[in-house]
């Protein structure tokens, strides 16, 4: 494989570059890990594109709000990247990007380019993978890169780190399920969206959003905040409306957090951040190996028996460990 082609490909914008420079940092074998090291050295590194992290629960309306917030960015000549960090696609065998039906229109946009979640049991492997992939899309020219996940567990927090923006989806719901929602996942939103607002759940979902506003108020001040922020409003994907709306929101932050410096604080932050993760994987990583796996059951059972102190067995195995 030629590497620098491929990087001279994917700089020109070229998807099937991108879909194939993609799956080669997807890859977990050794050799294809060097020329993935390769690729990513040899692409431009002046790009940027807007990161846009966006979470909602199953059936909230994710894939449809994308459908049609990305046709509205590409009608105003931007070019979209969809990518998806989902920990549940390696169990479920599917994945949420995996059925390209669900973005029907958008999946035939040549300015375009959407991607399904890598499947893999291990999220920090999947975050690593999406977090080049990132890379991967602004190197090759995309304006705005969606991140989208479900839900689940630790994966908005994974999202979170890798983005610019983060959009929390949101169903209109009665008063009471407002405390569904976590306080953490809350907390990591620059703006929640109440997705569904027309017809009969208009009404429903305008109330849903003073509720959110109100408890957004509540929250401590963020210093990336500007006045106003974190907000709440309603859309309708279904039926385009609030779209462009919340697209100013998203510009009026971005460009205040740029001018303010607060933009490439978060991004050399989440730099930080992703340098002592990928730290911490690959010395889990060397827990798994043979020798380590036998000296660490060996240690335990000595612990056990009350032969060793456990901290003391501990230091011995760390001080012994990758050498
Ligand atoms: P996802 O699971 O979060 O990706 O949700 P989908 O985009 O698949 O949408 C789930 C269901 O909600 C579908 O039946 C959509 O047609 C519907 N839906 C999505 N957006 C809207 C909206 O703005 N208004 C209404 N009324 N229904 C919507």
């Amino acid at each position: 494989m030629d590497i620098h082609d491929l990087a001279e490909r994917v700089s020109a914008g070229e998807r099937r570059a991108l879909a194939r420079a993609i799956t080669l940092v997807e890859s977990g074998r050794a050799d294809h890990r060097v020329l993935a090291a390769e690729l990513l050295a040899a692409l431009p590194q002046d790009r940027q594109a807007l990161r846009v992290g966006l979470s909602g629960t199953p059936g909230v309306g994710k894939s449809t709000f994308i459908e049609s917030f990305g046709m509205m960015l590409i009608r105003q000549g931007l070019r979209v990247a969809v990518l998806a960090v989902d920990p549940s696609s390696s169990r479920s065998g599917g994945s949420i990007l995996g059925d390209k039906t669900r973005m029907d229109l958008l999946s035939r946009e040549t300015a375009a380019f959407i991607r399904p979640s890598p499947s893999q049991t291990h999220l920090g492997g999947v975050a690593r993978r999406t977090r080049e992939a990132v890379r991967l899309c602004e190197a090759a020219g995309f304006d705005v890169v969606l991140i989208e996940t479900v839900g689940v567990g630790q994966s908005e927090t994974v999202v979170a780190e890798m983005s610019d923006l983060f959009l929390l989806l949101l169903a209109p719901a009665g008063g009471d399920e407002l405390q569904g929602v976590k306080r953490g996942i809350m907390e990591m939103a620059d703006i929640i969206l109440v997705n569904k607002a027309d017809g009969d759940l208009k009404p429903t979902a305008t109330r849903t959003c003073a509720d959110y506003a109100g408890a957004l108020r509540l929250m401590r001040k963020r210093p990336q905040d500007p006045e106003g922020y974190p907000c709440a409003m309603t859309v309708s994907a279904l039926e385009e409306n609030g779209l462009e709306t919340a697209w100013e929101t998203m510009q009026t932050l971005t460009e205040w957090r740029r001018a303010n410096g607060f933009w490439e604080q978060t991004r050399a932050d989440q730099a930080r951040y992703w340098f002592l993760e990928d730290v911490k994987q690959r010395l889990l990583a060397q827990l798994q190996e043979p020798a380590a796996k036998a000296a660490l059951e060996a240690l335990s059972a000595e612990v056990a028996a009350g032969e060793a102190d456990p901290s003391v067995a501990a230091q011995s195995f760390v001080a012994k460990l990758g050498r």
